[in-house]
């Protein structure tokens, strides 16, 4: 193949497609408008032909604009510069990341089949799974970090003659920061793939984002992305993307055009300007987390830490995974305190830097209690399972100052009479 000209980073910016639809500003103007006007009645017949057989309506060079649920101009620049981030071929985004991940799911899917999932997992997903797909016949099976392909592919066979219709991973998970095999899962729905049925793999890629991990050149058919993370980046706004082959991407859009949970054009804009800093916020917001994951490695005070970069707290098959697939350690650390629920509530309720929120991924450092925040609706036994326990914290590094974020941490720790 030949070289590419330039960086996917140096393409984030502003409109090198239709210039026509900027009169030459330099930042793209927000679409507001419901609806476009057609050249003439033929043309909207065939706008609509197109749509609602089914067929992409922006492909090639020809750009369609019927009404602001199909598609505009802000979210048309959007979903082609993002799929140079991540390599996939075409990208759909969405007003939350779990209306994409639903979305998906809904498309891809029928009552009767079976799904791979693997756990830990982001709550929201886990719920969905578990709750609302299960209730329109929908099961799934979980597999956690410690399974072996053979495992994984001998447990499928028991529990269906018909096998899986597609397989699920967060990688690494929402909040514990476990590895899961982007590979391995790939193969294992390829040996269950027959040239009439493709079992796609899904990835939910929110937790090192388009550069810190590209899970569709490791096998994955599609990656999903909570975009109110680390895509927005500024806390500022929600949204979801999903990104990959063109053919599920299609189906996918096919089944938004109809729920109408796209993003909007406000939120495409925001979006369309984060892009622009995605690379260099996520590279600052590594070398702090690195930074601070070292202080909490030699702090007396922490039980456990989990994190990607710190090569040290990796068991031997993770190193290998990190190796293969990650090509940064991200901005999220999961740590345990010395003592309980009550250690942990008042380490939260001392900082003064960081803030106390949940959500992941901005300029802003946040810290929350998952046990009793973001996935206090998965069962106990799960989550203790999954190592969250009472005294476990999820911390978001941001691009604040890397020895200012140290600081509060080591205040924090003493206030507590934790340190
Ligand atoms: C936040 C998150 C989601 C859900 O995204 P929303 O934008 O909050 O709807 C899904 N997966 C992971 C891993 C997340 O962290």
């Amino acid at each position: 193949m030949a070289k590419k000209k330039w960086k996917p980073e140096s393409l984030m910016t502003p409109h090198l497609k239709n210039p026509e639809w900027y009169e030459k500003t330099i930042k793209e103007p927000i679409f507001q408008t419901s609806t476009y006007g057609f050249n003439s009645a033929e043309e909207g017949e065939q706008f609509f032909k197109r749509v609602y057989g089914g067929k992409e309506l922006n492909s090639g060079n020809k750009t369609r604009l019927i009404y602001s649920r199909f598609s505009f101009p802000n979210l048309i620049s959007l979903e082609s510069k993002f799929p140079l981030l991540d390599n996939g071929e075409d990208s759909a985004f969405f007003n939350t990341g779990m209306a994409a991940i639903s979305t998906m799911f809904m498309a891809l899917l029928k009552p009767g089949d079976l799904i791979l999932k693997s756990e830990p997992m982001y709550g929201g997903s886990d719920h969905f799974i578990k709750d609302f797909l299960k209730k329109w016949g929908v099961d799934y099976l979980s597999f956690n970090p410690d399974h072996t392909q053979t495992q994984i592919l001998s447990r499928i066979r028991k529990r269906s003659k018909t096998g899986i219709a597609l397989g699920y991973i967060e990688t690494p998970c929402n909040p514990t920061n476990d590895l899961i095999d982007i590979e391995m899962v790939s193969k294992v729905c390829k040996a269950l793939s027959s040239k009439k049925r493709q079992i796609p793999l899904v990835v939910d890629n929110t937790f090192l984002g388009p550069i810190g991990q590209k899970p569709l050149d490791q096998g994955a058919d599609l990656s999903v992305y909570s975009a109110s993370k680390y895509i927005g980046g500024h806390g500022d706004l929600v949204a979801g993307a999903v990104s990959g082959k063109e053919g599920l991407v299609s189906k996918v859009k096919a089944l938004r055009y109809s729920l109408g949970n796209m993003a909007e054009p406000n939120t495409a804009w925001m979006l369309n300007r984060s892009l622009e800093t995605l690379t260099l916020r996520m590279q600052k917001q590594f070398s702090n987390a690195e930074a601070i994951a070292g202080f909490l490695k030699r702090s007396k005070a922490i039980k456990s830490i989990k994190y990607p970069g710190l090569s040290g707290e990796l068991s031997k098959k993770e190193k290998v995974i990190y190796n293969k697939q990650c090509l940064g350690p991200g901005a999220m650390i999961g740590f345990e305190v010395n003592g309980g629920k009550e250690k942990a509530f008042k380490f939260l309720n001392n900082l003064e830097l960081i803030r106390l929120a949940v959500s992941l991924g901005g300029t802003e450092s946040n810290a929350q209690h998952p046990w009793t925040m973001s996935h206090s609706n998965v069962p106990i036994k799960d989550r203790k399972k999954w190592g969250i326990s009472p005294s476990f914290i999820r911390l978001s590094v941001g691009v604040e100052n890397a020895e200012d974020l140290v600081q509060d941490l080591q205040n924090s720790l003493k206030k507590s009479g934790i340190a």
